[in-house]
């Protein structure tokens, strides 16, 4: 198993709503990213696809005021500088729906890939019943109810393969899929998507601030469970936002 981690530009945004802090002027670059497996039986896998191309007229304009987008890279770029096209890809994970994870399923169009989208059923529903009923929040239909489109849903911890496995955080959103993965030569590498956002947030214990979480109960929940998986398995951790990790590993090239 191959694994690289795909920096797709950033957005700058309030640091509180990522991570709970006094000033609420300071600034964040909150990264985009997006996780390739190339595994020697499941074929390609892509975890996350990014903001859409068309994010200027498609996302709501509070979004793009509370989160605008510095650098946008496409998922479609981010491939192609690693040999393949969307076409390559057999599978795509989405840790959840909201518009800078599912912005890049609209590339997978006519692809093998996007009859094999996996997703937790409890994320699927809620992302679902927000647009249909005219919830704000992150969630745009556009990005997600494709023509083709066949999502496969999850209720539990899943073994896609001996070395990937996927897990289900009630935080964020009802179903963040986070993904446990065993390398060669990282050991254990545990991927927690925006239940955590940062390494700060992490090490602090920090939740976001902003009206995203629910609960702040919810985060620490999730927040101690993870911190027991990373002790149980030895695990690296790679979170959802964190600007310096995503460069970091995505320098690394990749992971074997
Ligand atoms: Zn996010």
């Amino acid at each position: 198993m191959k694994i690289s981690v795909l920096y797709l530009g950033r957005l700058e945004c309030k640091k509180y709503h990522l991570v709970e802090c006094d000033d609420h002027n300071e600034m964040i670059k909150s990264p985009i990213l997006s996780i390739l497996i190339e595994h020697p039986v499941l074929g390609n896998i892509l975890y996350d696809t990014g903001n859409s191309p068309y994010y200027t007229t498609e996302y709501p304009s509070s979004t793009l005021e509370t989160y605008p987008i510095a650098e946008f890279i496409s998922v479609e770029e981010a491939l192609k500088e690693k040999g393949l096209t969307t076409a390559d890809i057999d599978m795509i994970i989405m840790s959840h729906l909201h518009f800078d994870h599912a912005g890049g399923l609209k590339y997978f169009a006519g692809t093998k890939a996007i009859k094999n989208v996996f997703v937790s059923e409890a994320e699927l529903k809620n992302a679902f019943c927000q647009v249909m009923t005219g919830q704000p929040g992150a969630y745009v239909k556009s990005l997600f109810d494709l023509k083709d489109i066949q999502f496969k849903t999850i209720n539990e911890e899943t073994e896609l393969a001996e070395d990937i496995r996927l897990f289900i955080q009630n935080s964020h959103t009802p179903g963040v899929v986070g993904m446990a993965l065993e390398t060669k030569s990282r050991g254990n590498i545990i991927v927690t998507s925006d239940t955590i956002y940062t390494k700060e947030s992490y090490l602090a214990e920090l939740p976001p601030g902003g009206p995203i979480n629910k609960t702040r109960k919810e985060f620490y929940d999730n927040l101690n469970r993870v911190k027991a998986m990373e002790k149980e398995y030895s695990a690296a951790l790679l979170f959802g936002h964190d600007y310096e990790q995503v460069l970091e590993w995505n320098k690394i090239g990749f992971i074997e």
